[in-house]
């Protein structure tokens, strides 16, 4: 099966801090994740993708998050510059390519303003979580993508199974 998967989560340093995010090396994922992991890798057509890059946006980069959930959209770096555009069309692109390749489902990196498919953070620049979805999670799940994150693999082997 094809599957959309967040660059960072592959271990590319594409983040804002220019880190990345990878499931492999994650010192907090069992080793029985991490097989898991790198089992859907191998028996699966694999699509790196980093909405905020293809956005246009430098790595590294000042952190960014959303202040409108709701159009208009507005997604803000802590220094108050305005980068919307750039993250909606990192998920135009995203969903682009999803669309061109025939691919129904995509893992994204949780929490992620761009990437989050449950909870983002709340646009203040303080830790703080609400239930919501970052701007590529959001418009892949609008047009029928199915969106896991990496704390989801067991769901996205089960997806996997029932929809080859
Ligand atoms: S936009 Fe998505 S893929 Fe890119 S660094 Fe952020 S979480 Fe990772």
């Amino acid at each position: 099966m094809k599957i959309l998967i967040s660059s960072c989560l592959l271990g590319e340093d594409v983040r804002y801090d220019a880190e990345n995010s990878s499931v492999a090396y994650n010192p907090n994922f069992s080793f029985a994740l991490k097989e898991l992991f790198m089992d859907i890798l191998c028996d699966n057509e694999i699509y790196s993708f980093c909405p905020e890059v293809q956005g246009g946006l430098s790595t590294p980069r000042d952190p960014a998050e959303i202040t409108s959930l709701t159009k208009p959209f507005r997604v803000e770096t802590i220094n108050n510059e305005d980068v919307t555009i750039n993250f909606l069309v990192g998920a135009k692109k995203a969903l682009d390519l999803c669309l061109e390749e025939k691919i129904k489902v995509a893992l994204l990196k949780a929490k992620s303003p761009s990437c989050g498919n449950i909870e983002i953070y709340d646009g203040t620049f303080s830790n703080n979580l609400i239930e919501g979805q970052g701007m590529t999670a959001r418009l892949l799940n609008e047009n029928g993508i199915t969106v896991f994150n990496e704390n989801q693999l067991k769901e996205l082997k089960q997806f996997i199974k029932t929809n080859n």
